[in-house]
This record gives C-alpha cells, sequence and structure tokens, in this order.
C-alpha cells in the first residue's frame, strides 16, 4: 500500500475480481475464463496482489443495467442463456450462467465507480469479463453483452459527477460506448482504433451530435501502428481537450488486443506503450483532480495480456 495522503484520503490501489466472471463459459472462443486466470496469476508473482485491496464485487441489478440497456434486451439475455446459450451475435456465444456473470461483471464496474468517489480508493482495476464496449444498447456485440463502461458512467452522472472522461485503448472501436454519449456533453469519449477494422465505426469525423458535439474523439490508426503513433495521438490531440474537459472521473476501456503479440489486431503497441498510456492517463487524473477506473476489455495473448494489465497497474495512483 503506498500509504501517501492526497487530499486526505490513503492512495490505495483496489481490484475487482470475482470468481463469477469465470462462469461465463466461452469453449475454444479467444476471449476465455483463461484471460482472467492468466492476469491473476501473473499479479501474484509479481507482487502486486499483496500491494493492492479487493473491491467488493457485487451483482448489478435490472435498473442498473437498465442505466444503459433496453429493458427488453435485458430480458431476451437473461432468457436465452437460461435457455441454455448459444451464439448471441455471429461473435458472441454465451452459456446458461453468463447471463449471471455479465451481471456481475457491470456489478464489479459499479462497485469500483462507488469506491474511488466515497474516497475509500485512489483507483481501482476492474479484471471483469465479458468485456462490454461493443454492447449497444438493445444489441450484443464483439464477446460483449452489457456495457461495463458505459453503465458504470450513467452510474456515475447519477451519483453526481458532472463530467465523465472515457478512454477506449483497445484495438476496436468502442461502438457501444459510443452510441451511449454521443449526444452527451456529459460523458467523453475517446478512442484510439486500428483502421479501417471491426467493427467498422470510428471515423475522425464521428465527433457527436446536438448537444454532444465535440465530446466524442476519435483516433483511427492504421495496421501498423505503435507506442510511438499512439504517444503522438495522445500528447497532441487527446490531452489538450481532456485538460479542458476538466473530468471528475476517468474511466478507462482497457484492452489490450493492440499489443504487436495479440493475435486479433495489426497494432504494433508494447507493453512499454501500455505503460506509456497508462502514465498519461493518471497524470491528467492528478492534473484535474480525477480518480481512475480501469475496466478490461480485449486483450487475447495470455502473457501479453498479463504483463500489460500489470504496467496499467503499476502506473495506477
Ligand atoms: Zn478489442
Amino acid at each position: 500500500m503506498g500509504g501517501d495522503e492526497r487530499g486526505g484520503k490513503t492512495s490505495n490501489k483496489g481490484l475487482v475480481f470475482h470468481e463469477n466472471y469465470l462462469l461465463h463459459e466461452t469453449g475454444g472462443h479467444p476471449e476465455r475464463k483463461e484471460r482472467l486466470m492468466a492476469i491473476l496469476d501473473y499479479l501474484g508473482e509479481e507482487s502486486l496482489l499483496a500491494q493492492m485491496e479487493l473491491v467488493e464485487a457485487r451483482e448489478a441489478t435490472f435498473q442498473e443495467v437498465a442505466l444503459n440497456h433496453h429493458p427488453d434486451y435485458i430480458e431476451e439475455v437473461r432468457r436465452f442463456c437460461e435457455g441454455g446459450g448459444g451464439y448471441l451475435d455471429p461473435d458472441t456465444v454465451v452459456c446458461k450462467d453468463s447471463y449471471r456473470a455479465a451481471l456481475w461483471a457491470v456489478g464489479g464496474a459499479l462497485a469500483a465507480v462507488d469506491a474511488v468517489l466515497e474516497g475509500k480508493f485512489s483507483s481501482v482495476f476492474c479484471a471483469v469479463r465479458p468485456p462490454g464496449h461493443h454492447a449497444l444498447r438493445s444489441k450484443a456485440m464483439g464477446f460483449c453483452i452489457f456495457n461495463n463502461v458505459a453503465v458504470a458512467a450513467h452510474y456515475a452522472r447519477n451519483k453526481g459527477v458532472e463530467r465523465v472522461l472515457i478512454v477506449d485503448w483497445d484495438a476496436h472501436h468502442g461502438n457501444g460506448t459510443q452510441e451511449a454519449f454521443y449526444q452527451d456533453p456529459s460523458v467523453f469519449y475517446f478512442s484510439t482504433h486500428q483502421w479501417p477494422f471491426y467493427p467498422g465505426t470510428g471515423k475522425a469525423e464521428e465527433r457527436g451530435e446536438g448537444p454532444g458535439l465535440g465530446y466524442t474523439l476519435n483516433c483511427p490508426l492504421p495496421p501498423g501502428s505503435g507506442d510511438e503513433e499512439f504517444f503522438r495521438v495522445y500528447d497532441r490531440e487527446f490531452l489538450p481537450l481532456a485538460r479542458d474537459y476538466r473530468p471528475g472521473l476517468i474511466l478507462v476501456s482497457a484492452g489490450y488486443d493492440g499489443h504487436e503479440l495479440d493475435p486479433l489486431s495489426s497494432l504494433e503497441l508494447t507493453t512499454r506503450g501500455y505503460r506509456g498510456l497508462a502514465d498519461r492517463v493518471v497524470q491528467l487524473a492528478r492534473e484535474v483532480g480525477a480518480s481512475v477506473v480501469a475496466l478490461l476489455e480485449g486483450g487475447y495473448n495470455l502473457l501479453t495480456l498479463a504483463q500489460s494489465v500489470a504496467t496499467t497497474i503499476e502506473a495506477l495512483p
């Protein structure tokens, strides 16, 4: 534990994990429970687990999930899973317990938001699954059932946070998160992602709409882009806008499938590069006095996933 006092709060890093995240069985799919087991094993080996405190996860309520999803869709997911599961979308396979795991993933994000807003933790990393950033209001997509980060942003807004910033460094564009806040200036969505690539959204011209115009920032990057290209985008395009925005809370859609050794993208970020992105987010958080909650999204090479999560946690305040 750091133990340094900051604004009267003791600095300590939280970790969200719950065994119910392993209930979402996906067979031979790349988004599998072994991802979380690899992360936990690695954090233990690196003695990082001992420096963190577990944030007590919980199950999200139906009403909480409905902050971002249509009630009919939530009910459809419940029925489909309880009927034995199958494919909710061509990429998204579920089992009978996946509905429950998805409620717990959302609940983990909400517990993390409470933990930082109540001042009990200076930052929290949520090792949750299923991931969330592709999930639309009424549709599962791209391994995602409920949009954990979007529900968390709505929840934080309801708790009185005036401006929430979502930083999405997953290799894919978070189309579900963008959709949720496209017309909403109270949640700023920033994404770097491979382009062209799944899911096909996230052009630089997509900048928000109506009152939300200017509060979505998409920085698509060509295949082969690595640390220096990402640092340039963060330093020149993102950070000046984010400082002006003065968010009260920063949520990170922390996906690690942009790693050079990850099988799912052609980006070339290194573990050091993820550290550089995390350092920039943490520096911003210090400047504006915001807390940071990071939520796992993608990342499918078990070793580089675990190493990149560890370096992110090291960077957190
Ligand atoms: Zn991804």
